[in-house]
């Protein structure tokens, strides 16, 4: 198979990271038997550098024209001031929102050797594995009217949450397809003793739910659903919910199974899919080579999953992954008292030698 992709680097740490993950899809492919054709291309503060525009019509003709789009991070200081249609975050959310993703998926899986690395208590984390399905182009972040007004003391400013029919439909049915290939079960967040969105929410999920009566559907509230991640994380398979929650219980959920270095994400639903690591550009640690690349490493494999539909290459990036983890390596924000860190380059080594002992297995085996 060609796959053909566009790299977004990015800024701060999201052009060391990236490096290692285009690495192991290079070695994935020549593997697996597939041609990888790749461009790279700027977005966010990098673009902004180079040509005044945080997404330049060039890098979303790349995007638009490729397989999918594999992203660093954007994002740093220098541009903390930039009004907000000129900061690197804009270029980023006008991405997703060109190519139409409506759907962010984050999976939090626990590692069993990263058990100790959750801030709850092992025999809690153990287990976790729960994909966020977010609504991505709704809600509060998008709606209209927005504006800060009045004089100063007495300013007043407004946000819009609103959601259509149609687009609490697309979500849920991605939602009850993704249970399906999964533990069967569904959990939709909202917040409907409150909030008319979520009233409208609750009652087309539970309609559309009546296709897919093989997922077990339930309806949480969103404070509910905050409490039962941190005790019984392990309880969850899919849950799915609009934007803000989205937003706030998938970094949640990430806290619960280890650091945000490893925390992977797919944007997708539209003609192209986005897939980038959970965290930002990490201004702090960038160019010092101890930025841990397995949120992007794993991002390359959620990105041959959802738009190549090659599962085995995905699942061998997986397990290599799980396999240097077991192995004991880490990197500088895994490390626990007595253990020594690993770079960047050198975890993104040691996933490839993995990925290489895993296909020789197999073909013995096979
Ligand atoms: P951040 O995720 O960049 O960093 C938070 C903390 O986690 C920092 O201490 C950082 O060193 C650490 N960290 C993050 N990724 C790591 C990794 N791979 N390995 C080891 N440690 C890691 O969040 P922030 O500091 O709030 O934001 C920094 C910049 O990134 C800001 O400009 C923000 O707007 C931007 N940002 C971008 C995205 C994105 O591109 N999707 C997401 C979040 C934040």
């Amino acid at each position: 198979m060609l796959l053909n992709l566009t790299i977004l680097p990015g800024d701060g740490i999201g052009p060391e990271v990236t490096d290692e993950a285009v690495r192991v899809l290079e070695l994935v492919a020549e593997t697996f038997g597939h041609q990888l054709g790749l461009t790279r291309k700027n977005i966010g503060g990098a673009a902004l550098v180079a040509s005044k525009d945080p997404l330049p019509a060039d890098t979303l003709q790349a995007c638009l024209s490729s397989g999918a789009v594999l992203l660093g991070a954007v994002g740093g200081p220098a541009f903390d001031e930039y009004p907000r249609d000129l900061r690197p975050e804009a270029g980023l959310l006008r991405l997703r929102k060109e190519l139409g993703a409506f759907a962010n998926l984050r999976p939090a899986v626990c590692f069993p050797a990263l058990q100790e690395s959750s801030p709850l208590r092992p025999e809690l984390a153990k287990g976790t594995d729960v994909l966020i399905v977010r609504e991505l182009l709704g809600g509060l972040y998008f709606g209209e009217p927005r504006s800060i007004q009045g004089s100063a003391g007495s300013r007043v400013a407004t946000n819009t949450m609103s959601y259509g029919e149609a687009e609490i439909e697309r979500i849920a049915r991605m939602a009850f397809e993704l249970a399906r290939t999964r533990r069967h079960k569904l959990v939709s967040v909202d917040k409907g003793n409150v909030l008319e969105c979520s009233r409208l929410w609750r009652e087309v999920v539970t309609r559309v739910g009546k296709n897919y009566r093989d997922v077990q559907l339930s309806h949480m509230y969103v404070d509910a659903a905050a409490m039962l991640l941190v005790m019984r994380p392990a309880d969850f398979d899919v849950l799915l919910t609009e934007n803000m929650f989205g937003d706030i219980l998938s970094d949640q959920a990430g806290a619960v199974v280890g650091s945000l270095g490893l925390l992977a994400s797919a944007s997708i639903g539209g003609a192209v899919g986005v897939y980038e690591p959970v965290h930002g550009s990490a201004p702090d640690i960038a160019g010092k080579g101890i930025a841990n690349p397995l949120g992007a490493i794993l991002s390359a494999a959620l990105l041959l999953r959802y738009s190549f539909r090659l599962e085995r290459e995905a699942a061998s990036i997986e397990s290599a992954v799980s396999q240097v983890l077991d192995a004991g390596y880490r990197t500088r924000d895994l490390v626990t008292s007595g253990q020594s860190a690993t770079s960047t380059t050198q975890m993104g080594e040691k996933v490839r030698e993995s990925v290489k002992q895993l296909a020789a297995r197999h073909e013995v085996a096979s």
